[in-house]
């Protein structure tokens, strides 16, 4: 609840998917001190170091305050919001009537905490009739996701994982102290440490601050999780310890992975990846003899080598032993508004114009985005609207995308500060910050109580500023896509909410066609009735009335009353009032079975695809080359380092350049000092970091954080770089070939010393 007295705000951190619940200081425009908020519903109070300093990202030197258009000679001038909507959607209109609507892109769907903009990016995207949807979800989960569509039905079937009721749990490629994940991360990993009567197994190539927790640390070689997981399942087949009633019963598909699995050389395997035989057994041990067993994972093993293959071998070590759809296992689980959408496999499948590379979900992998610019194909994507991302810094290959922007005949970044991509842009649109308007995540994943938090405003929007609703809004209207008025459902709004209910669904049912522009509807109709600042929220009354109708028990059992039409109203009446968030549904475990969707309501375990590059796999492949003796493992995340968010260095108290880490014994044989300087160098390109000499990397690995190489202006203007750029090293070619992820933890470089 908020505090009129000392003016401390509940909001939330927006830092990592977790969204902590918050509370704020406000005075004036500052930040001036944050707690956790014990009354949020999942977090309870809970945050950690990073997001004590937040007013480093709500009031910086690289804030927008008016929108830009490029000028002849390369700059910059200030335009009004009138004439910049105008041209914009005067030049989106024209590209797409010239070229087609697939000429267009867009890129974008938020940073963390930044989703309430999706669905009217939904509606821009069909105003501007294309397909083209490009989000960082695309280089992480999408090989994942595609997994899930195969075994249990639908793309957007997403287990989650009760670490909190495991008895032994496995972190695979993930280091929760740092990157969080799961709920309330470090006190989680301090009580599982502590209790003799649970195990931790974690599987890294670094001796990660959760490694050091761990009962069992599997220091994999980079880019080998695939052989290691596999050397893992095929010790449970052989030894016959998978959990045979659970298959029998719950599955389709075991006998053709048991085949593959008894395949697998479990020594050489082993070996590949660094890893004693007996430790490979010890961790199957644990996982089959355990009564509860969750497994979670993240970037770790979806941006390395076999990074598909990787999320289908952690599946089957879930689903072979059984822990699934039970209480400390990995648990299908519900979302309020799905992060991802299904899309059907076949010959009908979409697929981009230039490269075919075929969707996942309803996304495109930003690896491809590059090549489907830059070319002379007719059908190359001519316009592109990014918001609330900066690619050139974040996605792979900075060059390439750099090549790729200047081929572009319109580009429009949204943004709250100056980005790195905004600076290429042609039109720069300022977008009011993540406490200036209504917020939320759609990162509602936890079972079996999950939880919706609609942050309201801390601030009013920066002068000059606007929010993205009023933007694609605006943007939508002026390319004509829009019937001139809706005067009948506002009057019906003004009557109370069940009367627009009944306004609203005549409506739709008149003009079906108009069914995408649902948020931007409701946000002009039921918009300005809402409480201040949540008229962005508005589409959240449909999306709670259909997860009501879908979903009546659980919601009941989430604290909300009523039948019918009244159960979603009382649910979205509880959105709207609660700012430090709400439960929204609470499941028994035997209703996650319904959120199976193959119609047998089984697993489908078989993969041919999967099984294929399973059996596929080489253990004699060289690690590395004479040419790159390294492996760099880009993307480490560190004390005091977030995605791109943070532009102003001095948020950081340690590491302020993002330090090169590497093994003594490396820089002993290089005759490198801690604190020293080395060219780090890839086939793409080559940066100089600071040296960080570190027994907690293996001989021969590298690594980097991600979050650095961003400008940003001193004391007299002059815009300073800041550590190292990852992506100058990436390349678009270093991918998964089925899901486009990249391999950002397994880049081949060489080093040498440098004087800086
Ligand atoms: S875990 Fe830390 S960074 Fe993540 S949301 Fe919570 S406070 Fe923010």
């Amino acid at each position: 609840m908020s505090d009129p007295i000392n003016n401390w705000q509940p909001t939330a951190c927006i830092l990592c998917s977790r969204n902590c619940g918050i509370e704020v200081e406000v005075q004036g425009r500052e930040m001036k001190r944050i707690r956790g908020d014990k009354a949020h519903p999942i977090s309870a109070g809970y945050l950690c170091q990073k997001a004590q300093r937040l007013n480093y990202y709500q009031n910086h030197a690289d804030r927008l305050t008016t929108p830009l258009r490029r000028t002849a000679d390369g700059t910059f001038e200030a335009i009004s919001w009138d004439t910049a909507i105008a041209e914009i959607a005067g030049k989106l209109v024209a590209l797409r009537d010239t070229y087609g609507g697939e000429s267009l892109a867009y890129f974008g769907g938020g940073g963390q905490g930044n989703h309430l903009a999706g669905p009217y990016g939904k509606a821009l995207r069909t105003a501007m009739q294309t397909r083209n949807y490009y989000s960082a979800l695309a280089q992480e989960k999408t090989g994942g996701f595609w997994v899930d569509g195969r075994l249990y039905g639908r793309q957007n079937c997403h287990a989650t994982e009760d670490v909190e009721h495991a008895d032994v749990v496995v972190f695979i490629g993930t280091n929760p102290w740092q990157s969080h994940g799961i709920r309330n991360a470090r006190v989680f990993l301090r009580e599982l440490h502590k209790d003799p009567n649970r195990k931790m197994i974690v599987i890294d190539p670094r001796r990660t601050e959760t490694a050091a927790l761990a009962d069992l640390h599997l220091q994999v070689r980079p880019g080998t999780d695939a052989f290691l997981l596999a050397a893992i399942l095929a010790t449970i087949v052989r030894e016959g310890a998978e959990d045979a009633e659970f298959l029998a019963s719950r599955t389709t598909g075991f006998d053709a992975v048991r085949t593959a699995l008894l395949d697998v050389p479990i020594e050489a395997y082993a070996k590949r990846a660094g890893i004693a035989v007996e430790a490979v057994q010890q961790a199957a041990r644990w996982i089959t003899n355990a009564n509860r067993c969750a497994v979670r994972t993240d970037l770790g093993i979806e941006h390395t080598l076999h990074s598909t293959l990787n999320q289908y071998l952690r599946a089957l070590l879930y689903l072979l032993t059984g822990n699934f759809n039970r209480p400390g296992g990995n648990v299908l689980h519900t979302a309020l508004i799905p992060l991802m959408g299904h899309l059907e496999e076949g010959e009908q499948q979409k697929r981009s114009a230039v490269t075919k590379f075929p969707f996942i979900t309803n996304l495109l992998p930003p690896n491809i985005l590059p090549a489907e610019i830059n070319n002379d194909d007719s059908s190359r994507t001519r316009g592109l609207l990014i918001d609330s991302a900066n690619p050139l810094v974040s996605m792979p290959d900075t060059q390439a995308y750099r090549e790729a922007f200047a081929k572009l005949d319109l580009l429009v970044v949204i943004d709250v500060a100056m980005t790195e991509t905004a600076q290429l842009a042609h039109y720069v649109l300022p977008a009011s910050s993540q406490f200036e308007k209504a917020e939320a995540t759609f990162f509602t994943m936890e079972f079996p109580a999950n939880a919706f938090h609609l942050r309201r405003p801390l601030f009013e929007p920066l002068p000059g500023t606007l929010t993205e609703p009023e933007i694609y809004t605006r943007l939508i209207r002026a390319m004509g896509a829009l019937p001139s008025d809706f005067s009948d459902l506002k009057a019906a709004a003004g009557q109370g909410r069940l009367a627009f209910a009944m306004a609203f669904q005549k409506f739709m049912k008149q003009q079906p066609e108009l069914a995408d522009f649902g948020p931007v509807i409701l946000y002009e109709t039921l918009g300005p009735t809402l409480p201040d600042g949540l008229a962005g929220a508005a589409y959240l009354w449909a999306t709670a009335h259909q997860f009501a109708a879908k979903h009546p028990d659980a919601v009941r059992r989430a604290g909300h009353k009523g039948e019918g039409a009244m159960l979603g109203e009382s649910l979205f009446e509880s959105i709207i009032s609660s700012p430090s968030g709400v439960l929204f549904s609470v499941n028994e475990y035997e209703e996650a079975w319904n959120f199976v969707r193959h119609k047998d309501h089984r697993i489908h375990l078989e993969i041919p695809e999967m099984l294929a590059e399973l059996r596929e796999l080489c253990a004699d492949e060289p690690e590395r080359t004479a040419d790159y003796p390294f492996v760099l493992m880009a993307g480490e995340r560190r004390s005091y380092n977030a995605n791109t968010i943070y532009r102003d260095p001095a948020w950081r108290k340690d590491d302020p350049d993002g330090a090169l880490r590497i093994h003594p014994d490396d820089a002993a044989l290089m005759s490198i000092d801690n604190g020293g300087w080395v060219q780090c160098e890839s086939k793409g390109g080559a940066v100089i970091a600071r040296v960080e000499i570190t027994d907690t990397v293996l001989p021969g690995v590298v690594t980097l954080p991600h979050g650095y190489g961003l400008e940003y202006p001193d004391e007299n203007s002059i815009r300073k770089l800041t550590g190292v750029n990852i992506n100058e090293l990436t390349s678009v070619e270093d991918c998964d070939a089925l899901a486009g992820t990249p391999w950002h933890k397994h880049i081949p470089v060489r080093l040498s010393l440098v004087t800086k």
